[in-house]
């Protein structure tokens, strides 16, 4: 498995891109801003995305990608995500008023994209491939993802606040390698993070206090101004070398 940091950043601005990950070269997790850096080509691959949540960092570019790729390709896009997660992109999004709602048109029987129901704890197989949804807490439903290649796996928390029952899953993981966390707020905007059901570089700690197998640590949605503020309260948190930070354009392979 290869996984291709389109975007991890909190925000946007020069070099920046919000929430995105290619998994080899047809699955995205979350449709951020990143999704925009690949060529057509390389859009068109795409055969699922698999959406954390329906905050609009996450999922800005699903609208455009459909109608990008929906002409040249043969199927329809399948987005899988939890109900409520659906029901928000429909209501809000898909709905004929912000956007046309590809999963009826260009024709009801030829659609640009079809979604798919997961719930937390389901694995969806694709190849040798398992992908399976994580229960976060973020004030929205919201999901993180657990990508096991069968050699060895890697966990995207996506958007989360601090959640004991993801370390009773992470912690089940015999084969865990990677874990891209959040870190989206500095230690002075920790009611912000606690308001929010996001980390901070305290609350990062104490979540980190939970995990209970060895794994490389990665921090995600870091706002951008300010990332070096809370990556150095990460590393007075955590210790210099437990964490670092993920980059917009790193490839993880396992
Ligand atoms: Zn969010
Ligand atoms: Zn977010």
């Amino acid at each position: 498995m290869k996984v291709r940091v389109l975007g991890c950043s909190g925000g946007i601005g020069a070099g920046l891109r919000t929430s995105a990950l290619l998994l080899d070269e047809d699955v995205l997790i979350d449709a951020g801003t990143g999704v925009g850096d690949l060529a057509l080509d390389a859009m068109r691959r795409i055969d699922h995305v698999f959406v954390t949540h329906a905050h609009l960092d996450h999922v800005c570019s699903l609208p455009l990608l459909a109608d990008s790729v929906g002409p040249q390709r043969q199927a329809p896009l399948t987005v899988h995500a939890i109900a409520p997660v659906i029901a928000a992109l429909r209501a809000h999004v898909f709905n004929d008023n912000i956007w046309p709602d590809f999963a009826r048109l260009p024709r009801p029987e030829a659609p640009y994209l079809r979604w798919r129901v997961i719930v937390p704890g389901e694995t969806v197989t694709l190849g040798a491939r398992r992908i399976t949804a994580l229960a976060v807490e973020h004030g929205v439903p919201a999901v993180g993802y657990w990508l096991d290649s069968g050699a060895a796996s890697l966990v995207f928390t996506g958007d989360t606040g601090p959640n004991d029952a993801l370390w009773d899953q992470v912690n089940a993981i015999a084969n865990l390698r990677y874990l891209l966390i959040e870190t989206a707020f500095c230690e002075r905007d920790k009611a912000i993070a606690v308001a929010a059901s996001h980390l901070c570089p305290s609350l990062l700690a104490e979540e980190l206090g939970k995990l209970r197998v060895p794994a490389e640590i990665f921090i995600t949605h870091l706002k951008p101004g300010d990332r070096a503020l809370t990556l150095a309260e990460v590393a007075a948190a955590l210790g210099a070398d437990r964490a670092r930070a993920l980059e917009d354009g790193q490839l993880i392979e396992f």
